[in-house]
């Protein structure tokens, strides 16, 4: 007996779409031009890893993408962590490296671990993390700036110690987030978050909005390195950080700037930056191994320039300096220690700020003493932007780095500010 007409219509429209399907996946995995020519010498496509490619080609084909934009609501947190992946550079390309983390948006993020079982059988093993944000190789500075940052400037004027951390391996695109775009060896500084959050400072200090609150603005700018405070606004000047006996702390004798405009402040982002890298010759030669910090502070105009809110920028040192204890020399092992536990103890802080825990483990490291009052009270916002290069030999890295924000995420999913 022949099967009921309905069901064959069924199996009818099935089947093309099962074929069409299978279509759009050999599409995906054959059309990419390195792969259709370029053969190596035994025959195989010429890029190493190809069977891993095809494999994260084929999982993407299930994933479902919801795009981030402009548009999309955004939440007053208390504690943010987002994370943002760069473009594979030209280098990588060249090598023809593969990109193994997928950001289908929705804050979440994928890395996808090329693993080879001991019968020499290829395996992903896909980790799946969620964010606040996730932002993929698309999105450009000021997207990212609008989630994350800028609702921290506004708490500033609403009397609040906010802090912004960019954290991540070096290379990751930490400083292209806080500083702005390359176009060669050229930094394009109006681009940056910095840049981005002072024009908005400005603009907040004439909206009406704020029209009595009569505070004006000020920028310093340092750098931490090996647990010592450095002036990049005053010929890197060695300075000390006290701490009185009402627990607040001091960095002695820093320079803070009056400023009046949003080019004033890039103009000495600009010196400071030049600074951080000049003389670049001795043990602290390289930026990645030293936290950048730029405070905009705003102070009321009273006689005591009281201090009305805060906002601490900061380029942290890259975190795979804090795991390397691979180096036998002494100043090395040194430096990758303080980084190790000025990172560990920023992680704890915010972890502690989340629990609203009457311990702020602070005293652990420079970078959390200097920044004490961005971790205690009601009036604390941070922001953690962690950045990840897609690179399959970045792998390991980029998977500490997820780690890493995941702990900080941990206990705040539901931390919001309160309004
Ligand atoms: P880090 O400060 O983390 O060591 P950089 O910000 O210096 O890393 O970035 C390394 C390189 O990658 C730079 O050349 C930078 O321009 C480029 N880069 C980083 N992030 C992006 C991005 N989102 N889009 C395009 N290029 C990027
Ligand atoms: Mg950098």
């Amino acid at each position: 007996m022949p099967p009921p007409p309905v069901i064959k219509g069924r199996r009818k429209s099935v089947a093309p779409q099962e074929l069409n399907k299978g279509n759009k996946r050999m599409s995906c995995v054959i059309k990419p031009p390195e792969m259709q020519t370029k053969k190596g010498k035994f025959g195989e496509a010429n890029r190493p890893n190809q069977k891993f490619f095809e494999m994260i080609q084929i999982f993407r084909e299930t994933l479902e993408i919801t795009p981030i934009s402009t548009t999309d609501l955004i939440e007053a947190h208390r504690i943010c962590v987002c994370i943002r992946k760069r473009p594979l550079n030209k280098q990588e390309l060249n090598k023809k490296e593969i990109d193994v983390v997928s950001v289908p948006g929705n804050g979440t993020v994928l890395l996808h671990e090329p693993k080879t079982k001991v019968d020499l059988t290829k395996y992903l093993d896909n980790q799946v993390f969620h964010f606040d944000y996730s932002f993929d190789e698309t999105a450009a500075n000021d997207l990212v700036y609008k989630l994350t940052a800028k609702p921290l400037v506004q708490s500033i004027f609403e009397g609040c110690m906010a802090t912004c951390f960019a954290y991540g391996q070096t290379g990751s695109g930490k400083t292209h987030t806080m500083g702005g775009d390359f176009t060669g060896k050229q930094q394009n500084s109006a681009k940056g978050v910095y840049a981005l959050a002072a024009h908005d400072v400005f603009a907040y200090l004439n909206h009406r909005r704020y029209n009595n609150l009569d505070v004006s603005a000020y920028v310093s700018f340092f750098e931490i390195y090996n647990g010592k405070v450095y002036d990049l606004l005053n010929n890197k000047a060695k300075l000390r950080v006290m701490e009185d006996d009402r627990q607040q702390v001091q960095v002695v004798g820093l320079e803070e700037v009056y400023v009046n405009s949003a080019e004033e402040v890039i103009r000495i982002i600009q010196t400071g930056s030049a600074c951080r890298t000049s003389g670049q010759t001795s043990a602290n030669a390289n930026s990645s191994r030293s936290h950048a910090i730029l405070q905009i502070v705003l102070r009321r105009n009273d006689r005591a320039s009281t201090l009305h809110g805060k906002f601490s920028l900061v380029d942290l040192a890259g975190n795979e300096r804090g795991t390397d204890v691979s180096s036998n020399d002494r100043s090395t092992l040194v430096e990758t220690a303080e980084i190790n536990r000025s990172l560990l103890a920023l992680k704890e802080c915010i972890r502690s700020l989340g629990k609203n825990s009457d311990h702020i483990p602070f005293r652990m490291s420079t970078l959390t003493k200097v920044l004490r009052d961005s971790f205690i009270g009601e009036k604390s916002r941070t922001c953690m932007i962690a950045m990840v290069s897609p690179g399959m030999s970045s792998c390991e890295y980029t998977m500490n780095t997820l780690r890493y924000a995941d702990r900080v995420k941990e206990l705040n999913g539901n931390v919001k500010a309160r309004p």
